[in-house]
């Protein structure tokens, strides 16, 4: 079990950290950052521990390597798909075409899902799975959707995704993949992330945090982590891809460029390096270039005018929909300090120059990048051809992104729900839309409760996920006897999965307790069993269940065929 705090970025206070929350206790303010107890002896203590330096180089690679740093108190909770620890590539030819012979880049597609979005996932959901939670909304312009919903799959959490309906098809049908519900909404991304915290809201649903909640700026800081490692190889003529830890000194880069949309990524990264600063394992901090796609660019432009509070754009005019944030909020704010302390800029940058950019990657570096990650090539080039970034300068460009279509027979072409908001003008007493609450409850239109008493928790997720993949359950689960009768005693369920090696009562014990009552008798029962049934045992439920399966060898088709024939109406 490891200990970490929360810090509020308006008031300073520090509160240990017990759940997810939103805000800070003391003052109310929106933004926590998670802080630590430095692994002390991170540089030179070799006795009677072994630096931190020391044991990262045995760990593995992935951002867990991290792990003292990271906002999650047992280790159980970890879900991970193998993310982070990206190659960092020298671009040789584009360099070469741009007289400039230090440009990295972080090559983030890579990720498990294609983009530096997993690393975020990885950490999120798991806080989410160490929280209990066990659905949760998010709203995204793509990539978050992806990662979510495959690392929400892996940990038994259902995710409510909602995107913009400018969001690719091809990256929808992903997301559909996973089997999360995806929502599209018709509107801008800002007014679909006010749709999903309604949603939310109503539904008493986990609404991811994003850039305010711990989980992703912690995730976005084990890029600068790696980065200092691999420059650290670099620097000594190792291999960058070896675990450094010990072996050379690290380094930070000159410069960090990365496109944003809420900013988190360079907000994450900038603590990393701070982190690593105040522990002395590095001894400058980069200056950081940031790109917005000049179509949706409030943060670039309000930073050139010297704005404290960023101008909003209503009506972002973009290709580039992983970018469209027209609404940065406090994440300005949080930029904008770090960029006038430590230097940097942030560039607005067109469509067409980013497309340009797009081609030149691919065709000078063989490395093919979505749409978004084009916007910080081009920004690359723009500040290299200004002279804002010097010759001699180290350069590490975040590869953010790349897309991987899913095929359209795959999922079908109903892979999503339709959400129109405009023409819901009229608004209620809470200020929101009228017909917007119809709206959301049309979302959810989950009748059938399904109870799960199983006492082994990976059979009770693997249930679990079977049918939340299917999106029209509502489920409740006990894992022993006693708990599982209590509850399918207040709500009586549709129907019942049920194993019968329970401890306290039995599957046999409830089966017939549930004859002797009248609510709960004809409730259809599902056994799931991990043994051979005697004759007797057998006898004793002739009649009484649908069907019986063997744990271990039923296929999820199976299940869900039984439960269709099982469920009544059907
Ligand atoms: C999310 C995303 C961005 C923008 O990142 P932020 O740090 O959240 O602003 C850029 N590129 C890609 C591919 C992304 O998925
Ligand atoms: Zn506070």
């Amino acid at each position: 079990m490891r200990n970490f705090y929360t810090v509020c970025r308006h008031c300073h206070a520090k509160h240990p950290f017990e759940q997810p929350i939103l805000t800070c206790p003391t003052c109310g303010g929106g933004w926590l950052d998670a802080g630590y107890d430095y692994p002390y002896d991170a540089k030179t203590a070799v006795s009677p521990q072994p630096s931190w330096l020391n044991k990262l180089t045995e760990r593995g690679t992935t951002i867990w390597r991290y792990r003292e740093l990271l906002p999650l108190r047992d280790d159980d909770h970890i879900i991970s798909l193998g993310e982070g620890w990206t190659p960092l590539i020298r671009a040789h030819n584009l360099g070469l075409m741009l007289g400039h012979n230090n440009i990295y880049i972080k090559d983030e597609r890579q990720g498990p899902t294609g983009s530096f979005k997993d690393r975020q996932a990885s950490i999120a959901i798991s806080a989410m799975k160490e929280a209990g939670i066990k659905e949760a909304v998010v709203a995204s312009t793509g990539n978050v959707a992806i990662a979510y919903s495959a690392y929400g799959a892996r940990a038994g959490i259902k995710m409510w995704v909602f995107v913009t309906s400018s969001v690719p098809a091809d990256k929808m049908r992903e997301v559909a993949l996973y089997g999360s519900e995806v929502i599209k909404v018709a509107g801008t991304y800002d007014q679909c992330k006010k749709v999903a915290a309604d949603f939310a809201a109503n539904k008493g649903i986990f609404l991811d945090q994003g850039i305010k909640g711990i989980a992703a700026k912690e995730a976005m800081k084990t890029m600068s982590y790696e980065i200092a490692e691999q420059l650290g190889n670099i620097a000594a003529g190792a291999d960058p891809s070896t675990p450094n830890g010990h072996r050379h000194p690290w380094q930070a880069p000159d410069w960090y460029l990365q496109a944003v949309s809420g900013g988190l990524g360079p907000v994450g990264v900038m603590k990393g390096f701070k982190e690593m600063h105040d522990m002395g394992l590095i001894d400058k901090l980069p200056k950081m270039a940031c790109f917005q796609s000049a179509g949706c660019a409030p943060m670039a432009t309000s930073f050139h005018k010297g704005l404290a509070i960023a101008e909003n754009v209503d009506d972002p005019i973009t290709d580039i929909t992983t970018l469209a944030t027209g609404v940065p909020g406090e994440a300005y704010v949080a930029l904008r300090e770090l960029l006038l302390q430590h230097g940097g800029t942030i560039d607005a940058i067109e469509d067409t120059d980013a497309f340009k950019a797009m081609q030149i990657a691919a065709r000078m570096d063989g490395i093919s990048v979505e749409p978004a990650t084009a916007v910080t090539f081009a920004g690359l080039i723009k500040l290299i051809r200004e002279g804002t970034i010097q010759p001699h300068e180290t350069i590490v460009l975040n590869c953010s992104g790349h897309t991987f279509p899913v095929e359209k027979h795959i999922v079908g072409e109903q892979y999503a729900r339709d959400m129109i908001l405009e023409g819901i003008a009229e608004h209620d007493s809470h200020g929101r839309p009228e017909g917007l609450l119809t709206a959301l409850e049309d979302i959810d239109d989950r009748v059938q409760r399904i109870a799960i008493l199983e006492d082994n928790p990976d059979a009770s997720r693997l249930i679990r996920r079977i049918l939340q993949a299917q999106g029209e359950f509502l489920i409740d689960e006990a894992n022993n006897g006693l708990d599982g009768l209590k509850m399918i005693k207040q709500d009586t369920p549709n129907l019942l999965i049920l194993d019968l090696m329970m401890p306290g009562m039995d599957g046999f014990g409830i089966v017939k307790e549930m004859k002797k009552d009248p609510k709960l008798r004809d409730v259809p029962i599902i056994v799931i069993t991990a043994k051979e049934l005697s004759p007797f045992e057998q006898a004793e439920l002739n009649g009484k269940i649908k069907a019986l399966l063997q744990k271990g060898s039923f296929l999820d088709s199976e299940l869900l065929s039984d439960i269709k024939q099982a469920l009544p109406g059907s």
